[in-house]
């Protein structure tokens, strides 16, 4: 298989129904049988090309489906109507009561919550961990341990995961890495990598077009087909099912994004290198200056830069507000949570994203309040939006 991601989706051909250049968008919630043969077989097994009932399977999903599992490098996907959707879905079907996972503490808000809160619920407990040291990973694992869960990517002081050595980590335990890369689409290759299962948030750079919600489980036939199974699958069973007028639409603006990728790390390679320069503390797995910007080169993908998302320092909460505020007003971009899409988009983690983590533990992970998460738009001009920052900066500083 050729290495190129963007290549592989660019290959990936399926043709309308009378010849169209975009796959035809499926309008049925259920399809029909000639034999009720045919009924009973595809309730005990998949079938190539048969659909039974449009939550458990519907052509539009399945093509976006395919499309990512050859981005991915994958045997297949399932895609789902959020990355919640993904993530839940993906850890429900593996875990069971008395079941331990292991995860990094620097993870996305809502699958902390989900772990921290709602897993317990049904016996499973999360130890969260700093997942850059491999020891401590290594020392949280115990019999009952089912799961090492991180981002490759994390959110958001952007720690980048060393997914070749959790995968021998995992191995010696039998136990399986799923890995987020909702961050770093087709920059990182998880599962080429070492990951068993990578889950996405379609909804951010993939979708690209803040437009919709959706997310994706990329993994082998098996997994899979044990998320889809009519009897104990999560995505049949939770019903996490994605619409098919969305599926036609993302699998549309997934051809765009190897071009959207570049841009988008050219400028916030820009900006960090721009910020760090006045001084501030940034968090960009391009700078020399990040922890794991080695590990990063090692692993990513030629070409595609080192992503969109930058985190820096303005010290306090009320800075980080102030200096929101007016980049809004400058036309910088948009105060939002969110990211992955055309404009800039800005955040500060502490009060909105990742707001479900307890302060103590914020500070533990080393998420100070005064940060601001930027989600680098498409800009043209790019020195002229750091202009602009920087003019919202000097009006705070005052
Ligand atoms: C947004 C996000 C999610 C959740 O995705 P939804 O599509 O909003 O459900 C999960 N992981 C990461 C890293 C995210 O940024």
């Amino acid at each position: 298989m050729n290495d190129n991601p963007a290549r592989r989706i660019q290959d990936y051909q399926v043709f309308g129904e009378f010849g169209e250049v975009n796959p035809s968008i499926s309008d049925g919630a259920t399809f029909t049988f000639m034999t009720a043969e045919k009924m009973i077989e595809l309730f005990n097994t998949e079938i190539e090309g048969c659909f039974l009932y449009s939550r458990h399977l519907n052509p539009s999903d399945y093509y976006l489906g395919q499309a990512l599992a050859n981005m991915e490098g994958t045997e297949t996907a399932q895609v789902m109507g959020s990355g919640m959707g993904a993530i839940t879905s993906t850890i429900t079907q593996i875990v069971s009561q008395g079941d331990e996972i292991i995860s990094s503490r620097t993870i996305y808000g809502g699958t902390y919550a989900f772990l921290k809160n709602f897993l317990p619920k049904f016996g499973v407990r999360t130890h969260f961990i700093d997942i850059t040291n491999l020891e401590t990973v290594k020392n949280a694992i115990n019999e009952n341990t089912k799961i090492i869960y991180c981002e490759s990517i994390s959110n958001p002081l952007l720690e980048v995961a060393n997914i070749p050595e959790l995968r021998k980590i995992a191995d010696e335990h039998g136990i399986k890495l799923i890995v987020d890369n909702t961050f770093s689409p087709m920059i990182i290759s998880p599962y080429k990598l070492g990951a068993h299962i990578v889950v996405y948030s379609l909804t951010k750079f993939i979708n690209g077009m803040n437009d919709a919600v959706a997310g994706a489980v990329c993994a082998d036939h098996d997994f899979i087909a044990s998320l889809r199974n009519v009897n104990d699958g999560a995505a049949m069973l939770l019903g996490p099912t994605l619409d098919p007028i969305r599926a036609s639409m993302i699998t549309k603006n997934l051809h765009t994004l190897h071009v959207r990728l570049k841009q988008h790390s050219l400028n916030a390679m820009f900006i960090a290198e721009n910020l760090e320069k006045l001084n501030y503390r940034v968090f960009y797995p391009g700078l020399p200056s990040h922890p794991q910007h080695e590990l990063m080169k090692s692993i990513m993908n030629p070409n595609y830069g080192f992503g969109g998302m930058i985190t820096f320092d303005v010290k306090t909460s009320e800075n980080a507000q102030k200096l929101m505020e007016k980049m809004q007003e400058l036309k910088v971009g948009y105060f939002a949570v969110s990211l992955g899409f055309y404009k800039t988009l800005f955040s500060s983690p502490g009060s909105s994203t990742s707001s479900e983590i307890p302060p103590e533990e914020q500070e533990a992970m080393g998420m100070t309040p005064g940060l601001v998460r930027f989600s680098v738009g498409l800009d043209d001009d790019i020195e002229e939006s750091f202009d602009r920052i920087k003019k919202a900066l000097q009006i705070i500083n005052k």
